[in-house]
């Protein structure tokens, strides 16, 4: 088999979001999981609508999702002379043809074939036939080029997602390939590109699927056999709109900010559109050993922040302390708080509550900064009742060891000498300690403390 060549094509419009970004992922992970690939192509043709920033959140986005390219990223707007130069040399072949008509023509067509009730379409009016006599050149008008589509049969393709594809030549009119300033349109430019970077799979959104049988005739016209393709159904949003900037979809890198895992991303975004049985959580590499082009669904997927949390937490869970901890510093230093070596111990005793390494650092903070209780939490557990066992486990810490198990004996002994149950103790040492009385068990929290913040802490009461 020929070595697999995959690309992503992203129009840098507006902010990318999931949605797009899952476009990246299959071609990436098929090009991963064979061996083959990944090109990176920025198609950045529309000058109103593509932006620098949008750019960057691609670059930002698929670099922290792990989404690495072998090649490019290549733009197209570095590459008009390459499409000039086809251009040129379709007009030689005789694979194009200028047309002169104007945008009232046009416009005129377009009513006389609606009236009709026919399917308005260009005529072919300026598309030279043996025999066939052309109107004459209209001075001072500069002429779009259309391509010769094929007249008659059929335009058809085995998609990996939708199946057999068949579209009838007589559907599809003779494209406008390049404007009248010499530029080249859109499907020109794709086909040129995939050509020349010698893409074998175009897995990409099924709102392209209309482009496809233009597509393959420029291909065939070239004298090239297309790709294969696969053509993604689209993700809706929570309200079952597509999703899109418009209405509500993030940029992508607002995950990594909101704390989610690059790794629990692309599980979730990988599900969104995939199966390999009933598994819902998987590692990057398993998924990678499963992916392939036989398994995407063909259904609309719905995208479901709840789900997406469940994966992340999941993922939590899973990874280790110390590979966890850079990811919560860097959310713990927005905050202005430096960590320090403690962080991957706290991290493990916190992440299974958590579901996001935002959710973690709000835990981790307790270690670093100076956290207060609610009055309510104050009002409920820091009764006077309670102020001389507090005040004895103060006394205790001070001359305990600092590890876990001495801490444990120290709070063992000061319920035994007051005659209270460990809820009566805990729950106010937690409250003064982190702010909160739901922590995990008191000894493994207060060993990760500095013995002279508790103290400080149990005495303030
Ligand atoms: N630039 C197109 C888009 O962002 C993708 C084109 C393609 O994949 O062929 O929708």
């Amino acid at each position: 088999m020929t070595q697999v060549r995959t690309r992503f094509a992203p129009s840098p419009t507006g902010f990318i979001h999931l949605g797009n970004i899952r476009s990246a992922l299959y071609p990436w992970a098929f090009a991963r999981s064979t061996g083959g690939t990944f090109v990176l192509r920025i198609e950045d043709t529309d000058l109103e609508r593509s932006s620098q920033a949008a750019v960057d959140v691609i670059l930002e986005g698929m670099r922290w999702l792990g989404l690495d390219h072998d090649e490019g990223p290549f733009y197209q707007m570095q590459r008009m002379a390459r499409y000039k130069e086809v251009l040129a040399q379709m007009q030689a072949e005789g694979l194009v043809y200028p047309c002169y008509m104007s945008v009232a023509e046009l416009d005129a067509l377009r009513d006389r074939q609606m009236a009709s009730k026919e399917k308005p379409r260009y005529d072919g009016t300026w598309r030279p036939e043996p025999g066939k006599v052309l109107p004459p050149v209209p001075e001072g008008v500069r002429p779009v080029l259309r391509f010769r589509n094929p007249p008659d049969g059929v335009v058809a393709w085995d998609d990996k997602v939708k199946g057999r594809i068949e579209i009838r030549n007589d559907e599809l009119d003779d494209l406008v390939i390049a404007r009248p300033d010499g530029t080249p349109t859109y499907n020109f430019c794709v086909v040129v590109d995939d050509i020349d970077m010698a893409i074998t799979h175009v897995i990409r959104g099924d709102d392209h699927v209309n482009n496809t049988p233009r597509q393959i005739n420029i291909f065939r016209a070239l004298g090239k056999e297309p790709p294969v393709y696969a053509h993604l159904p689209t993700v809706l949003n929570e309200q079952g709109e597509k999703m899109s900037k418009r209405n509500g979809a993030k940029p992508v890198t607002q995950y990594r900010d909101e704390g989610f895992l690059p790794d629990a991303m692309v599980n979730y975004l990988a599900r969104l559109g995939w199966s390999h049985g009933d598994d819902e959580i998987f590692s990057r590499a398993q998924f990678l050993e499963w992916f392939d082009l036989d398994h995407l669904g063909r259904s609309a997927a719905q995208f479901d922040e709840a789900k997406l949390r469940w994966v992340n937490a999941q993922h939590l869970k899973a990874m280790a302390d110390e590979a966890l901890a850079p990811l919560v510093a860097e959310q713990l230093q927005r905050q202005g708080i430096e960590a320090d070596e403690r962080l991957g111990a706290i991290c493990g005793l916190f992440k299974d509550r958590c579901d996001t390494t935002v959710a973690l650092a709000g835990w981790a903070r307790a270690f670093y900064a100076d956290v207060q209780p609610s009055e309510a939490d104050r009002a409920q557990y820091l009764t006077d009742a309670v102020r001389p066992a507090v005040a004895d486990l103060a006394r205790r810490l001070e001359s305990a060891a600092w590890d876990k198990a001495s801490i444990a004996a120290a709070i063992k002994e000061t319920l035994a000498a007051h005659g209270l149950k460990m809820p009566a103790l805990a729950m106010p040492v937690r409250v003064l300690v982190m702010g909160t009385p739901q922590t995990p068990s008191l000894d493994a929290v207060l060993a990760l403390f500095t013995r002279k913040k508790v103290v400080e802490k149990l005495s303030s009461f």
